[in-house]
């Protein structure tokens, strides 16, 4: 699959840059000419990721905790310093997955999967989308987040995770209604069940639970997750505000 986005003279930060849907949208994004900062929580994976890049020396790898508001700012300065320019181009595609009954669910476990996967969200969004406005480079601004199906459908055994694609959803939508009149575009992506670390279970719940109940019998590559996120940030997406898009090959429809 192949697009032809033009992102030339721009800059683009991706969270969760070092893995799977992340890294694989760092590579669409580069490809069509952005310079990306690769930010993840594993700094030698977001290495890798910039490694694997069209023109790996225009683009950098920073060890950034999107839970952390201090690293958020400090990610985004040095990403401003180092790129020379401010990211009007922002995907959020951190997250984490810790499995629990609810009703065995610690409080702990519940607020560590809300923490990166919704307020990690909010935190950079936030950071980015003001560094935007306040250096006027907010017409032509995008923002992607990677919520999930499960957002919409819930998933048993993963409540919290549920419910934190639920609130990117809904505070996707909040975000796009706030920001549409300052040129940034805020819209989401519900990926269903996409091969990565992230869906590393025993192939017999592969099966059973995924592949059974997806009308093409198979997961989704983390590309055709990145397509879509590319035309996102694109113009070519330019009357999409606060869309929530299934990429799920029929998964749960
Ligand atoms: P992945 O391969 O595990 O990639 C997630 C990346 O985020 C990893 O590099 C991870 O680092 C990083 N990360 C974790 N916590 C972080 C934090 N606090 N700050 C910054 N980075 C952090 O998973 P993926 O499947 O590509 O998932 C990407 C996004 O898609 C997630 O939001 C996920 O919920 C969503 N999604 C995935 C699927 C799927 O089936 N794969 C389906 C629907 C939605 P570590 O490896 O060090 O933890």
């Amino acid at each position: 699959m192949s697009s032809e986005n033009n992102f030339s003279g721009k800059v683009a930060l991706v969270t969760g840059g070092g893995s799977g849907i992340g890294r694989a949208v760092c590579q669409v994004l580069a490809r069509d000419g952005a310079r990306v900062s690769v930010c993840d929580l594993n700094v030698k994976s977001a290495e890798e990721t910039v490694e694997s890049l069209k023109n790996p020396g225009d683009h950098i790898a920073l060890c950034m905790d999107v839970s952390q508001k201090e690293q958020v700012h400090d990610g985004l300065r040095i990403t401003q310093e180092k790129l020379k320019g401010t990211p009007t181009l922002l995907v959020n595609c951190a997250g984490i997955v810790r499995p629990a009954p609810f009703l065995e669910m610690t409080e702990e476990r519940f607020m560590q999967v809300i923490n990166v996967n919704l307020k990690g969200t909010f935190l950079v969004s936030q950071a980015v989308c003001k560094a935007m406005l306040e250096r006027n480079e907010a017409k032509g601004g995008a923002v992607v987040n990677i919520a999930s199906i499960t957002g919409r459908t819930g998933l048993a055994n993963n409540g919290q995770y549920a419910a934190s694609k639920g609130g990117v959803m809904a505070f996707t939508k909040t975000c796009a209604k706030e920001l549409a009149q300052t040129g940034i575009r805020v819209n989401c992506l519900m990926p269903g069940p996409i091969r990565t670390p992230l869906l590393a279970f025993p192939q017999e719940i592969i099966d059973e639970f995924v592949l059974k109940r997806n009308p093409l019998g198979r997961c989704g590559e983390p590309e055709e997750v990145a397509e879509m996120a590319a035309f996102l940030l694109s113009e070519k997406s330019s009357y999409f505000v606060g869309s929530c898009i299934e990429v799920t090959g029929g998964h749960d429809m």
